[in-house]
């Protein structure tokens, strides 16, 4: 039901867009392939709970997040599937991940000591998965550490203490195709993995394929692939292809609704610093979404919005709560709807439309999403 909170702005958050995403990447990758739905930062935007959910419903055997808290809030949701999270800082919460059973990576042998210690006090052996770093040059373990970290590993579990139950990696230039880092870094990885094995370690799961890959790189694909951004149905960048290019559809539409229509002069300045000059007697629009919600203020001038059944141009700067269009004279009441983005099959534009606006990537758009904006789940 709408709400005068809903009315004003809204993000529509259509699951059964991203359950076929899922089905759809699931068919990509083949039944020996699992599925990790990534949910982290709140699902990009889109809310975690319910997306896990949804993933999970869909086929999704895993889901992944960065933070271990995210992982804990859905265990705390009650969601019971495996969870691997990956970005841990000293003092983290490895006995509260051990008692909830989530798969905890670990890069380096700080952590390794902190999650050996928490099994000791918890008296419970921890789910680890060791994380390479094989080009990325980020998280993860550098090729020259790697021995020591799984020799070690090795020995905490033959302790009893945990059980290595993943090895991965994650890609640097997956969404640039072609680029000669990809087939170095799947090299490396398969060196690192043969050397984990040899050495002893018989993994549940080993994974390096973020979306890009999962859509354009079958050889990556492992036991286990973890897309992202592919699941929310938008397009990791504009080189691998559009959505619909893979099938999938974009999940989150974003609505504001015009909270003024008013006639003003040729010559009327818009918004602070007056960067939009009306050049005839014209009619604005007030959209009432503005930075705080997360509407680049980077896209004003430029950002597209659909009103009135034409894509108008954000006229002027996108201020705190609120950014206007020039509406030309053409009928539109208060009250009517703004789609700023959403699938781009009825004239509006989507997320990458925003992210070109921006000089963003569209993970950007989507995840920036404020909390202000009540997502409205269908
Ligand atoms: N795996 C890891 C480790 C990540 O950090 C991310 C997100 O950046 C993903 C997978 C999902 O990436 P994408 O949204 O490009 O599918």
């Amino acid at each position: 039901s709408e709400t005068a909170q809903t009315l004003r702005a809204r993000a529509e958050i259509d699951l059964g867009a991203l359950r076929a995403n899922v089905r759809a990447l699931r068919g990509r990758v083949g039944t020996d392939v699992q599925v990790m739905g990534v949910v982290k930062a709140d699902a990009y935007g889109h809310g975690a709970v319910p997306c896990a959910r949804a993933a999970l419903e869909a086929g999704a055997t895993w889901l992944g997040t960065a933070t271990p808290h995210e992982a804990l809030a859905l265990r705390a949701a009650g969601i019971d599937a495996p969870v691997l999270c990956w970005l841990w800082t000293p003092g983290g919460p490895w006995d509260e991940g051990i008692r909830a059973g989530l798969d905890m990576t670990v890069s380096g042998l700080w952590a390794l000591r902190e999650v050996t210690e928490a099994a000791r006090r918890t008296a419970q052996p921890a789910r680890v998965q060791l994380k390479a770093d094989t080009g990325l040059g980020r998280n993860g373990c550098q090729p020259a550490d790697w021995s020591r970290l799984v020799g070690e590993a090795l020995a905490a579990q033959g302790e009893g203490l945990l059980r290595v139950t993943g090895l991965w990696s994650h890609f640097a230039c997956a969404d640039e195709p072609g680029h000669p880092s990809i087939g170095a870094q799947l090299e490396t990885f398969q060196e690192m993995l043969e050397a984990a094995e040899k050495a002893g370690v018989d993994p549940e799961v080993r994974h390096m394929a973020n979306s890009p890959a999962t859509l354009t790189l079958p050889q990556t694909h492992f036991d286990l692939v973890r897309p992202g951004i592919a699941m929310y149905g938008v397009s990791p960048s504009p080189e691998v292809g559009t959505p619909a290019d893979f099938g999938l559809r974009p999940v989150m539409r974003l609505l504001g609704s015009v909270a003024l229509v008013k006639d003003v002069p040729s010559g009327h300045g818009v918004s602070y610093g007056h960067h939009y000059v009306t050049d005839r007697p014209t009619t604005l629009g007030l959209v009432p979404l503005g930075y705080a919600d997360g509407i680049p203020r980077h896209a004003s001038g430029r950002g597209p919005v659909l009103v009135g059944g034409k894509v108008r141009t954000v006229a002027g700067r996108v201020a705190m709560d609120q950014f206007v269009v020039d509406l030309g004279g053409d009928a539109v009441e208060p009250g009517a709807q703004a789609v700023l983005f959403g699938a781009g099959d009825h004239g509006e534009p989507t997320a990458e439309d925003w992210a070109r606006a921006a000089d963003t990537i569209a993970y950007e758009i989507v995840t920036r999403i404020g909390s202000r904006v009540p997502r409205v789940y269908l």
